[in-house]
């Protein structure tokens, strides 16, 4: 059965998409806001997204984008607004669909039964391959979310891996712990750049042989942190 993820501020809007979408059979959960609505399609396991523009917490422009850099699951945005939907078009963030609310529950259940079908064609024919970053011993899978060394699973935190995935996407470039727990972390997030040393000790002790002398992330003192490429 396909899960299906609605991010909507609008409970009654929502809970009407959810009761068509369960009819059809589909499994439904709800975010109400955009930061359960991002945490939940980042970590949870979902085939589309039904994704609302307007949010209260984070916007439906951000969650796209935030979804689309990690998954490529189907994303059907929906706004209240025609000018909306025709400006976030043209953003080209990587949305499959674009609705306009009000939309009659009906067409909103038979674009996510297309959706689907065609993304499971596209996996099924093996054209989705995982996005893997490599370096020696170092493999970490974008698409599922997992890192191994030298063929051995590792257990990540979402921050830990999105951290270390940030660094290996830029190798050899100098980052500041500033830079590393803006890219990182929401702004809103409780912390500070203490936050960025502690995960990066954390992440070492993880892929590093030996962390005195580390052969990944590099300390570059004074400045910030470097990944060898
Ligand atoms: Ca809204």
């Amino acid at each position: 059965m396909a899960r299906i993820l609605i991010i909507e501020d609008e409970t009654a809007i929502a809970e009407l998409e959810r009761d068509y979408l369960e009819l059809s059979g589909y499994e439904v959960t709800i975010a109400g806001d955009g930061l359960a609505g991002k945490r939940a399609a980042l970590e949870g396991d979902y085939d589309l997204v039904i994704l609302d523009l307007m949010l209260p917490g984070s916007d439906g422009f951000e969650i796209c984008k935030a979804i689309r850099e990690a998954k490529d699951i189907p994303i059907l945005m929906v706004s209240a607004k025609k000018d909306e939907v025709d400006k976030i078009r043209g953003l080209g963030l990587g949305a499959d669909d674009y609705m306009t609310k009000p939309f009659s529950p009906s067409e909103l259940v038979a674009r996510v039964k297309a959706h689907l079908q065609r993304y499971e064609r596209l996996v099924g024919s093996g054209i989705r391959e995982n996005k893997v970053i490599e370096t020696r011993g170092l493999r970490i899978d974008k698409t599922a979310r997992r890192v191994f060394v030298n063929g051995e699973e590792k257990a990540f935190t979402t921050k830990e891996f999105d951290l270390l995935t940030y660094l290996a996407e830029n190798p050899n470039r100098v980052f500041s712990k500033d830079e590393l727990f803006r890219a990182i972390w929401d702004m809103d997030s409780v912390g500070d750049i203490a936050t960025v040393t502690v995960h990066i000790k954390k992440v070492r002790e993880k892929i590093e042989t030996d962390t005195s002398n580390p052969q990944y992330i590099e300390t570059i003192w004074g400045v910030g942190y470097r990944f060898k490429a």
